[in-house]
């Protein structure tokens, strides 16, 4: 049975297809093991702040984190030592260099931005380090946290880059040589290596993105990995800096925190919304995924996710979720009251756009218990449908529909109506009543005509 969810699913599929054409580009090679991936793997995965998943393709194919560890490793040492601190010995401005540049001011030493490589080697060598919790161990703890389940590290890929990493040693050795660091940097750069090889799926990356989209609070398990404020911080330094040197053309175009890293992996966060990830190891020449920054740049426009575009969102969408059995019904016949059992009832309330619909959608499967049964969406208290809310509540219930099983909305105010003329072809309109017992009354009267 196809669900009313499968929206979104199929937003992602339809991006998969899409740009599974895209063969530019090819795998790093300058950590030899990266090379040997599979330059074809696709994977996309979205997790929403209630924690529904969706996928499409390699989203649950291995890979090691590389750069998206470092805004994870920052929400650490920000949890830890607090952005004053922090701020001290790492700055928050974008570099506009390439990740593995010397963004050093010329003054203090003090790197750009946690997000290029000299930034997060600093910011890895300010956790705290002791011999009961070595920095290592609680990085990977608290990647694990943001994840919802325990990640390890690929020896493989971790030696492959500790034996060519001399870049990343210079860094080091040239940001010990600049400023009175409260650490050793060039300790630390093992460390970062450790971090970058720790493995994940695009799922993984999604529910980590998740997590800082949702305030620090992991979606899935309800964890409270960082504090707010900090969740806030970090996705404010990955949407200046999180794309490198075309990070401002990223926030224009996209609109979304993002990061990348070289095993091909992306992230982008929509704050309060959902948590986004991709994976594609085929890079552009600045070192982010060909095949994610295509397909993530889509998705925003598809879905209207640019953050400077979106009003707040009232809390709560779905109000009630029961069947028609649950709800009075006055004078209803014994034998109508089996009938009304069959009739799932969703009421949704507020301004509905993309991410109220994927709740409303959500909703709807839940809402029929027996699998198959007819179901009623009632938008009486719903105060505004945008254009994507509109074509996506249209879509699930058209999908319901298509089973040849009856669904009806209560929508006295026509906001699931297209606006215009009906255009030939287009998919009919979803049966509409002006009251929710108007709507559960046609829905119980048998199988659709
Ligand atoms: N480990 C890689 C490096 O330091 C990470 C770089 C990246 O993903 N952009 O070179």
């Amino acid at each position: 049975m196809s669900t009313a969810a499968d929206a979104v699913t199929e937003a992602l599929s339809e991006l998969h297809t899409r740009f599974t054409r895209l063969r530019d580009g090819r795998p790093a090679d300058y950590i030899p093991q990266l090379a040997r991936t599979d330059p074809d793997a696709f994977g996309l995965a979205l997790i929403s702040m209630d924690g529904h998943l969706y996928s499409a393709g390699d989203a649950g194919t291995p890979f090691t984190m590389q750069s998206v560890s470092k805004p994870f490793v920052y929400a650490l040492a920000l949890s830890v030592l607090g952005l004053d601190e922090v701020s001290r010995w790492v700055n928050a401005e974008p570099s506009g260099e390439a990740y593995n540049a010397i963004s050093l001011e010329p003054d203090t030493g003090r790197p750009d931005n946690a997000m290029v490589n000299a930034g997060a080697i600093i910011t890895t060598a300010l956790i705290p380090d002791t011999p009961a919790a070595p920095r290592s161990d609680r990085i990977l703890d608290c990647l694990s946290r943001f994840a919802g389940r325990r990640l390890d590290v690929d020896e493989q890929v971790y030696a492959s880059e500790a034996a060519t990493g001399d870049r990343n040693r210079a860094l080091a050795y040239l940001i010990r040589s600049t400023g009175p660091l409260p650490v050793d940097p060039v300790a630390a750069v093992e460390t970062y290596f450790r971090q970058c090889a720790v493995r994940v799926t695009a799922l993984d990356l999604a529910a980590m993105a998740a997590t800082l989209a949702n305030g620090g609070v992991n979606p899935l398990t309800g964890d409270a990995v960082v504090p707010e404020p900090v969740a806030a911080q970090v996705l404010a330094v990955m949407a200046t800096c999180g794309m490198y040197d075309a990070s401002g053309e990223w926030l224009l175009r996209v609109g979304l925190p993002a990061k990348s890293g070289v095993s091909g992996g992306l992230i982008a966060a929509g704050p309060a919304r959902f948590g986004l990830a991709t994976y594609s190891p085929r890079l552009d020449p600045s070192g982010t995924s060909v095949r994610g920054r295509a397909a993530l740049g889509a998705l925003s426009e598809r879905l209207g996710l640019h953050l400077m575009h979106n009003p707040a969102l009232a809390a709560s969408t779905v109000t009630l979720v029961a069947t028609a059995g649950d709800l009075p019904a006055a004078g209803a016949a014994p034998q109508d009251r089996a009938l009304r059992e069959r009739v799932g009832v969703v009421v949704a309330q507020g301004a509905i756009d993309f991410t109220a619909a994927e709740r409303v959608l959500y909703a709807l499967d839940e809402s029929r218990t027996q699998g198959a049964g007819p179901v009623v969406l009632d938008l009486g208290q719903v105060t505004g449908v945008d254009r994507v809310a509109r074509a996506m509540l249209r879509g699930g219930l058209g999908r319901i529909a298509a089973e040849g099983v009856r669904t009806a909305v209560a929508d006295p105010a026509r906001r699931l109506a297209l606006p215009g003329p009906g255009q030939r072809g287009a998919p009919p309109d979803p049966r509409s009543f002006a009251t929710r017992e108007q709507a559960v009354a046609w829905c119980a009267g048998g199988p659709a005509g």
